[in-house]
This record gives structure tokens, C-alpha cells and sequence, in this order.
């Protein structure tokens, strides 16, 4: 499903989250859900379905801290069982299907009707990377790079070289900030060609030495220092045909 693959962080604008969740919402068995409050030492979470559980949130809670090294300040996380209150919450579009927002210093991460029991611990671990980025990281991981982490790190499937290296390649890997612009298309290939990097750069030299090292600083100057990238789009390039060849 296509519309999975587009999940992203929207911080430091201002909305209100819009909560309703219809009497009449029904999952694909029939069954009424989106009852269950669910609070965790990382999350407040309301009108959850009825299929998730604590110690799953709590699973893939410990999962994404172990990775970025961090204890989450405790978030919101708000359930929708229409679309057009889900669109209604946020201002990324019908491609969206979860969004990490902030309103002042309460992050909220918004789950659209779309997340299933199928994809929820790569969704919600997605969501989970951009609170610790905002929470612990504050600008240090550059846009342009931050929904390939989330992508990484929340357990999206691997990045397909043969169909990333058919598309049209980008000259700067900084024009892949602001993913949700343009075609269904482009939006899939910012998002997978971010992903990409992150493999790239996990190879090269160990993603987590690398955000670890970027805290409080620019994750940019390190690529060239500590990866000894020092161009980046040649080096992506490089990746992304040697991948596409195996
Ligand atoms: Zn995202």
C-alpha cells in the first residue's frame, strides 16, 4: 500500500489536534475498536484499537530509545477512525497516514485510520525517531536526512536499489527536505532516496556512532569528518548504482 510509505514529522507548527472517533467506526473484521486507553512511561495514548497492547508499545518504545540513546518525555499519541478527521488534524494531505506534531513544548503524535496491526510497530517507531530527534537532537540531524532515519530505524523494508536507481536522480541530497511536495511519486522517492542515505551511511560508518557524535552539532560537518564523506552526492550516487547492480 503506497500510502504507507509517507509518514512524517510536522514540527513547530501550531494546530489543533481534532479528536472524534465516531461511534460507528468499525475495523475490517466488523468489530468496533478505538476504545482502549493505553499509558506508558513514554506515551499517553487514547482511543487505541482494540488489537494493540501496552507491552507492544512498550517493545517498540525500548527499541527506538536503545537505538538514539534516549528516554522519551512523555508524549501524546491520538487515534483517528475517519479520514476526514485525520486530514482535518494536520496540514500534509491525504498522503500522510501518521504525523508527529508539536504545539509549544506537548509533542503529539497523530495515528490515522489507515495503521493497521500490520504496520503499527514500523509507524510507530517512524514517529517515535522524530519525537527523539526534537526532543534530544534540536536541529542537529538535518532535514533532509531525518525521514530516511525514521524509515531506518522504525523497520521499513529495505530500500529497493534497481527501482530508487530507474528514477530520476537529484543533483543535491538536500533538496530531499520537504518530502511531502509534489506527485505521489516524488514524495515515494524523497522518502525511500532518505532511507537509502541512512543505509549508506550506516555502512560507512555506523549510524549510531554518527548521531551519537551529532548531538548539539551539525550532523553535516561529521559526514565529512568522521565518515570522510566529503562529497555526499557523489558518494550517494556511487551507493545507489552499486546497490542497484547486486
Ligand atoms: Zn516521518
Amino acid at each position: 500500500m503506497l500510502r504507507n510509505l509517507f509518514i512524517l514529522v510536522l514540527i513547530g507548527t501550531v494546530f489543533i489536534p481534532l479528536f472524534s472517533v465516531s461511534s460507528s467506526a468499525r475495523d475490517s473484521s466488523g468489530q468496533n475498536f478505538g476504545t482502549k486507553s493505553i499509558s506508558t512511561n513514554a506515551v499517553s495514548m487514547d482511543a487505541a484499537p482494540s488489537w494493540l497492547t501496552q507491552s507492544r508499545v512498550e517493545a517498540v518504545t525500548d527499541r527506538i530509545q536503545q537505538k538514539l540513546e534516549w528516554t522519551v518525555r512523555k508524549i501524546k499519541v491520538l487515534w483517528f477512525y475517519s479520514d476526514v478527521e485525520f486530514q482535518r488534524s494536520h496540514s500534509l494531505g491525504p498522503n500522510a497516514i501518521a504525523v508527529t506534531s508539536r504545539r509549544g513544548e506537548v509533542l503529539t503524535v497523530l495515528m490515522g485510520p489507515s495503521v493497521t496491526t500490520k504496520e503499527f510497530d514500523e509507524v510507530f517507531g517512524h514517529e517515535l525517531t522524530h519525537v527523539i530527534v526534537s526532543q534530544k537532537y534540536k536541529g542537529a540531524i538535518p532535514a533532509w536526512f531525518e525521514e530516511g532515519l525514521a524509515n531506518h530505524y522504525g523497520g521499513h523494508p529495505k530500500v529497493d536499489y534497481k527501482w530508487l536507481s530507474k528514477q530520476p536522480s537529484i543533483a543535491d541530497v538536500k533538496t530531499l527536505a520537504h518530502p511531502m511536495r509534489g506527485s505521489v511519486q516524488d514524495i515515494r522517492y524523497r522518502y525511500k532516496a532518505s532511507q537509502a542515505l541512512a543505509e549508506m551511511l550506516d555502512k560507512k560508518c555506523q549510524l549510531e556512532n554518527l548521531v551519537r557524535l551529532s548531538v548539539k552539532r551539525k550532523m553535516e560537518d561529521y559526514i565529512i569528518t568522521y565518515c570522510e564523506i566529503p562529497d555526499l552526492n557523489k558518494a550517494f550516487k556511487a551507493w545507489v548504482s552499486k546497490n542497484a547492480e547486486r
